[in-house]
C-alpha cells in the first residue's frame, strides 16, 4: 500500500460513514444474519468499498496505517460489517502481492470494476490453525492443475466470485508445497454453502466451500508452486493488523458509551455509578491498555507502510488489541446491569462479537507463538531483548 498525505481526511470519512450510514441499521442486519447489500451500495458510491487497494488497480492507495483507522472507525460501530466492507483486501491480497499484471487485472481490477468480492479459503474443517497441513490438494496435470479439498468458515464467501485458496501443490512424486489459487466460483466442481449461524459478526457470511475435480489453468496459481509459505505469512501479518484495528476500535467505542451511562446512572446508596472508585479504576485501567495496543498498531502499521517486517508487531498487535476488547466488553457488560445483556443497547452485540476477535485471523496462543519465537530469536541474537 502506498504512503498517504490524507491520514485526517481519511479517519474523518471513515468515521462518518460508519456513523451516519451503518449505524442506524446495525441492529437489523445483526439480527437478520444478512449481508448489508445497501451499505455496500454507499460504500461502493462514496469510494471507500476498495479504497485500500492500490490506485493502479482500482482503489485509493490508502497506506496501512490509514486504512487500520478507517478499519477502527467502522469497527467501532459493527465489527461484522466492517468486515464485510473490508475484508475484499484481506482475501485478494496474494494477488496484490504476488500477482502478474494479468492476474491483478483478472482477479482484482475486473473485479473491482463492478464490485465484486473475493473470499479467503485457508481454514479448514480438519486444519484451522495448522495451515501448513491443508489438505486441499492441487495436482499439475497437462492443461494446469486439479484441485480437490474443503475449506470452512470463508468470509463473504456467499457473495464472493473468486476465492484464493491456499492448497498442497503435487507437482511430481518429489515435489510439494503450499501454493495459492485464484478460483474462480463458477468453475465446475465449486459448491458453496449456506451460512452458518453464529454468535459472532452474524451479518458477515461464512460458509463452506467445496472442490470436487475443479480444473485450473496455469493463469490460476497465484505465485510459484509450491513456494507459498512466505506469502501465506505475508497475507497472515497483514489480516492480522486488521483485527487488532477491530479491537481498538471496538474498545474505544465501548469505554465512550460507557463513560455516558456510568455519568448518567444512579446506584445505591444514590451516586452516579461513574463515582464508584471501581468504576473509575476499571475504566482508567482500560483506557491504558487502549492507548497501550493503539501504540502497538501503529508500530506494526507504520513498519509496514515502509515496507519493512511487520510480522512479530503485528501479531503483538493483535494479541494485544483483541483480548482487552473480550476483557473490556465483558468487564464493561457488568456495568449495564440486565441493560447489558438487554438487546436494545447494543452492549451484548459487542460482547458477542468481541468473543471472535480473539480466534479468526490466527487465534490469541498462534499470535504468542509467533511472537516466542521472534523473541527467542532476539535473545539468542546481538539484538538481545
Ligand atoms: C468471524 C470469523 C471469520 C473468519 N473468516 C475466515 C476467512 O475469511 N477465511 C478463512 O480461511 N478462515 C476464516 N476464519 C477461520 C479462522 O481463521 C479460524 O477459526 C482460526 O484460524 C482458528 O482455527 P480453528 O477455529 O480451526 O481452531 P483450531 O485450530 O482447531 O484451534 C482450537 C484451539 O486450539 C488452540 N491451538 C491450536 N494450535 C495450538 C498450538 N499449537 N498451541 C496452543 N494452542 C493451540 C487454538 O488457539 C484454539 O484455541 C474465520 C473465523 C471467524 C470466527
Amino acid at each position: 500500500m502506498e504512503e498517504s498525505n490524507s491520514r485526517p481526511e481519511w479517519k474523518r470519512i471513515y468515521r462518518t460513514f460508519a456513523e451516519e450510514v451503518m449505524a442506524p441499521h446495525v441492529r437489523h442486519f445483526d439480527q437478520e444474519r444478512a449481508f448489508p447489500t445497501p451499505i455496500h451500495e454507499k460504500a461502493a458510491a462514496e469510494g471507500i468499498l476498495n479504497a485500500a487497494f492500490p490506485e493502479e488497480l482500482g482503489g485509493a492507495g490508502l497506506s496501512y496505517t490509514d486504512f487500520t483507522e478507517g478499519v477502527s472507525e467502522l469497527s467501532a460501530v459493527c465489527p461484522g460489517m466492517t468486515w464485510t466492507l473490508v475484508f475484499n483486501r484481506g482475501a485478494l491480497h496474494p494477488v496484490v502481492a504476488a500477482g502478474t499484471p494479468e492476474q491483478k487485472d483478472l482477479f482484482v481490477t475486473q473485479l473491482l470494476k463492478r464490485n465484486g468480492y473475493g473470499a479467503l479459503g485457508l481454514t479448514e474443517p480438519e486444519n484451522g490453525s495448522n495451515l501448513l497441513a491443508a489438505t486441499t490438494r492441487a495436482v499439475k496435470t497437462d492443461s494446469g492443475w486439479l484441485l480437490n479439498g474443503a475449506k470452512c468458515m470463508s468470509g463473504n464467501g456467499t457473495v464472493a466470485d473468486v476465492f484464493i485458496v491456499l492448497a498442497n501443490t503435487v507437482v511430481d512424486s518429489r515435489k510439494r508445497g503450499l501454493s495459492f489459487f485464484a478460483v474462480p466460483r463458477d468453475a465446475p466442481g465449486v459448491t458453496v454453502s449456506d451460512d452458518i449461524e453464529k454468535a459472532a459478526f452474524r451479518c458477515l457470511p461464512t460458509p463452506s466451500v467445496t472442490f470436487q475435480d475443479v480444473a485450473l489453468e496455469p493463469v490460476n496459481l497465484i505465485g510459484r508452486a509450491g513456494d507459498g509459505e512466505a506469502l501465506l505469512n505475508d497475507l497472515l501479518a497483514t489480516i492480522r493488523i486488521g483485527g487488532a484495528a477491530c479491537g481498538t476500535g471496538m474498545v474505544a467505542a465501548m469505554l465512550r458509551d460507557a463513560l455516558t451511562w456510568a455519568g448518567e446512572r444512579r446506584v445505591y446508596p444514590d451516586d452516579r455509578l461513574d463515582t464508584l472508585s471501581h468504576v473509575q479504576l476499571t475504566l482508567g485501567r482500560l483506557y491504558v491498555e487502549l492507548v497501550a495496543a493503539r501504540k502497538l498498531v501503529k508500530e506494526a502499521t507504520g513498519l509496514a507502510d515502509q515496507g519493512l517486517p511487520f510480522g512479530k508487531e503485528s501479531a503483538m498487535a493483535k494479541y494485544a488489541a483483541t483480548e482487552l476488547a473480550v476483557r473490556a466488553s465483558n468487564e464493561i457488560l457488568q456495568l449495564y446491569g440486565w441493560r447489558g445483556i438487554a438487546a436494545d443497547y447494543g452492549v451484548e452485540k459487542r460482547w458477542r462479537d468481541a468473543r471472535a476477535l480473539t480466534i479468526f485471523e490466527g487465534s490469541s496462543e498462534i499470535q504468542l507463538l509467533n511472537v516466542f519465537r521472534e523473541m527467542r530469536r532476539m535473545a539468542m541474537s546481538e539484538e538481545g531483548l
